[in-house]
């Protein structure tokens, strides 16, 4: 199961100097397929063998300096409720703060391990500032520069070890495991009880779990899969839920863990900020996707024309990632609650879709042949062969060309959209890789 570790702090100390120095080298390779604008917030890191999440909790409110002390406040025992590790960054050369020792007194009350960051360590002299926070009671200040990069190797050993060393869960690999995610009162919670029903039993133990499991396994109607996180779900947190980002945080742990994400809107509302950063997060994480319009029982004129209006609004906002399903559904009446999990189903079969090579080159080459990729500098590019990767998370082709440097993105485009039209990969995003013969 994916760690996160979360960045906290009052405004200017460098949280996200720190963020961007953790996630870098991830983050390069991560962008290179989703392309999202979001980057400042969540990213990828990787160290010593260990793939984690880094959030920088202050990337999500505008930086001044008179952030409200509660809004801070809000954002530490997020933090605190959902990850693994927290990083408290303190200022060397500002020294400590009343906003400092306002963060530090919420931290010293958790049980989860909190590293306090001296930043701003750029040279010896001023290791001699931040034996001031000892004063915090958060034991020993880590010295860094999140700016020149030193000590990061060492935070970055600190924190790795912090991680729980508990096994992955004994999980039945073939059962395909779905998040319910979405905003605050989008029907995520509606819907879930929907799925259960009133049939409590349904809802079995999994054996080899632990007992804050995020899964529940669901068996029903030739239906069986893992919710994640649907305890989460129920046990909500009413302080912060007024927060923007609340809920984008909150998705983070069980989107990570799923594989395929039935995104909730609220049919009476817009597509809002929170919305397009959940799905921003399914997507750098390469999840399935199923975009449920719900609450479909309020929409009083609800004819194919008025439909297609909201799929067409959706389509461009989620724009260029358009190919998956849009189901119109109400938890409340249960209209098309089924439908729901059938898609989600179809979508982990797009997701986990293996063509054989066989078939593959037969329907690709002779459109490569009549449509090759344009010539560069006079040269004639060719692809001769393709295959589908094995074992790999999302669908994934390999072109074999003489000039795979010349291939550029629309022509792999044009790829995956042929690939799109000839199976139905509706709701998985697929991965194309051209390289040299
Ligand atoms: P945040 O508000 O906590 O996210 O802080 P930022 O990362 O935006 O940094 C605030 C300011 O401190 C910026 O001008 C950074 O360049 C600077 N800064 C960040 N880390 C360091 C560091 O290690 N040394 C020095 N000298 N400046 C730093
Ligand atoms: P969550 O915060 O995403 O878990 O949302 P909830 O499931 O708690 O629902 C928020 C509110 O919307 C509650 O008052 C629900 O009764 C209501 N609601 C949920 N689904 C529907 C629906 O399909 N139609 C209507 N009319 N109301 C709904």
């Amino acid at each position: 199961m994916g760690n996160l570790v979360a960045i906290v702090g009052r405004p200017n100390v460098g949280k996200s100097t720190l963020f961007n120095r953790l996630t870098k080298t991830r983050q390069a390779i991560v962008n290179e397929q989703a392309g999202t604008t979001r980057d400042r917030q969540y990213g990828k890191s990787e160290w010593v063998g260990h793939e984690f999440s880094v959030v920088d909790t202050g990337g999500w409110v505008v930086n001044s300096d008179d952030v409200f002390e509660e809004e801070i406040r809000k954002q530490v025992s997020l933090a605190i409720d959902e990850a693994d590790v927290i990083l408290f960054v303190v200022d060397v050369v500002n020294g400590v703060t009343d906003l400092d020792m306002a963060v530090a007194s919420i931290l010293r009350r958790t049980k989860k391990p909190v590293i306090m960051v001296a930043n701003k360590t750029d040279n010896n002299e001023l290791q001699y500032n931040a034996a001031e926070f000892y004063k915090l009671g958060l034991g020993d200040p880590y010295c860094i520069s999140a700016l020149s990069g030193s000590g990061t190797g060492e935070l970055l050993d600190l924190v790795v070890g912090k991680f729980s060393k508990e096994g992955e869960e004994l999980l039945d690999e073939d059962i395909p495991r779905f998040a319910v995610v979405g905003r605050p009162n989008a029907g995520k919670s509606s819907i879930i009880n929907a799925f259960i029903g009133e049939d409590r039993n349904i809802v079995t133990e999994i054996a080899g779990t632990t007992r804050d499991s995020i899964y529940t396994r669901y068996e029903k109607f030739g239906f069986d899969f893992y919710l994640v996180d649907t305890a989460g779900i129920r046990k909500k947190n009413k302080v912060n839920e007024d927060l923007e980002y609340y809920s984008v945080i909150r998705s983070i742990r069980s989107i990570e863990n799923s594989d395929v994400c039935i995104l909730m809107l609220d049919a009476s509302r817009g597509i809002e900020g929170q919305d397009l950063n959940i799905f921003s997060l399914i997507q750098r994480n390469q999840k399935g996707l199923v975009v449920v319009v719900n609450k479909w029982d309020l929409v009083e004129n609800k004819d194919a024309k008025v439909m297609k209006t909201y799929e067409e609004a959706i389509r461009s906002r989620l724009a260029p990632f358009v190919d998956f399903p849009i189901i119109f559904a109400s938890a409340l009446t249960k209209q098309r609650i089924f439908k729901v999990l059938e898609t989600a189903k179809e979508v982990y079969q797009a997701r986990t879709t293996r063509i054989p090579t066989a078939r593959l080159n037969e329907e690709m080459l002779p459109l490569i042949e009549a449509y090759p990729p344009p010539s560069n500098k006079g040269k004639y590019i060719k692809i001769k062969y393709c295959t589908q990767l094995p074992n790999t998370q999302v669908p994934s082709f390999v072109f074999f060309a003489n000039l795979p440097q010349y291939v550029k993105e629309p022509y792999k485009r044009f790829l995956e959209n042929k690939i799109r039209e000839k199976w139905n990969l509706s709701g998985t995003p697929i991965n194309i890789f051209i390289r040299q013969k």
